[in-house]
């Protein structure tokens, strides 16, 4: 890694610590792999890494950041984020073990902490008869990052069923947005502002048979297994599908011709084009390199424009 900030060196950090000791439980780490903590097992390390498990540890973080000028990013369960192969040179902090608050309010909303994985969000729904979430059911991701990114399918996306987003910022004040104020476009917010953490949410939820909700579940996550290539690491979909044609973004690949095309290791999946694969060991670039050429091929051969659905970082 480049010493880009020199202000964030061990020592200087370690310091600050010293003089600030962290009123909350966290975990910190210097120079962390980040392919330990993203889907796609690849990308580069992080200069300072921070796990904070509960709130004065997040309000800590956010400080420390701000007081480094450091450059932030603020990682879930890593699902949908490629960071290049020379890493991250500013801090991140791990969201996944923050907020694991499950509750359910009336018969039908739940408030959820944005750390809970998706899958544990939707289990513990089932236990208390409360579900009918199949748009998430199968989505790696944790709380704040579907928040994030809208996640969804074709069965509904989280706008549909999200009431009231919590928020913390650098000043560690609380934000609530709901109603209107909850903006969302595809695979997107429209309401985050950079820096802000998705601290809890609260959900619409509907009563049901407990059977019958786990037998919706299990239907979408046998489909997924047999279409999408969830034997090898990845990020899901690479493309948001297009605008103003009605191809879908893996039919413009399929009509490129790039169906199982390979750069090193990392391989638009033979099962599902709109995958990108780690086959073992493959490098950011060689994966941003295939990203780059789909979207000049699609602009130039079929006049498409293709637009990334991953977040990628440096
Ligand atoms: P991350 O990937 O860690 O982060 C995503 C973005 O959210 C980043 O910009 C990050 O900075 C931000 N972020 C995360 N947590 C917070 C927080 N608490 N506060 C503020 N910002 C935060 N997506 C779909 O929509 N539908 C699918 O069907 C789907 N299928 C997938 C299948 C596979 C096998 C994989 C690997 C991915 C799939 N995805 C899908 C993509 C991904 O799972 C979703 O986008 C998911 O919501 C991302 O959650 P995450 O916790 O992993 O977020």
């Amino acid at each position: 890694m480049t010493d880009l900030a020199p202000n964030l060196n061990q020592d200087r950090v370690q310091d600050w610590i010293s003089k600030n000791p962290c009123p909350g439980q966290i975990d910190i780490r210097f120079a962390e792999p980040l392919s330990r903590h993203l889907y796609i097992r690849a990308g580069g390390s992080a200069r300072l890494f921070l796990i904070p498990k509960d709130r004065d540890a997040l309000v800590w973080s956010l400080e420390l950041v701000a007081d480094f000028k450091a450059k932030l990013l603020i990682l879930g369960l890593g699902s949908n984020l490629l960071v290049s192969d020379l890493g991250f040179d500013g801090v991140v902090i791990k969201s996944t073990q923050m907020n694991l608050d499950f509750e359910v309010l009336d018969l039908d909303r739940i408030h959820s902490g944005s750390s809970l994985a998706v899958s544990t969000f939707l289990r513990k729904g089932l236990d208390v008869g409360l579900g009918n979430f199949s748009f998430l059911a199968g989505i790696p991701g944790a709380i704040g990052g579907a928040v994030v990114m809208n996640a969804g399918t074709n069965l509904g996306e989280t706008r549909e069923r999200l009431t009231q987003v919590e928020v913390i910022d650098r000043g560690g004040v609380k934000r609530i947005i709901e109603g209107q104020s909850l903006g969302f476009s595809y695979r997107e917010n429209h309401f985050l502002s950079p820096g802000e953490v998705v601290w809890s949410t609260t959900w619409r939820a509907e009563a049901g048979d407990r059977e019958e909700l786990k037998r919706q579940y299990d239907e979408v996550l046998s489909r997924r297994k047999q279409i999408q290539p969830l034997e090898w690491p990845s990020f899901g979909s690479v493309f948001k599908n297009p605008s103003g044609t009605s191809l879908k973004a893996w039919q413009v690949i399929e009509k490129l011709g790039l169906r199982g095309h390979q750069m090193g290791q990392a391989q638009i999946s033979l099962k599902h084009p709109n995958w990108i694969v780690n086959l073992g060991g493959a490098k950011v670039c060689d994966i941003v390199a295939l990203i780059e050429g789909v979207k000049a091929r699609s602009l130039k051969e079929l006049g498409i424009l293709m637009q990334e659905e991953v977040k990628i970082v440096g």
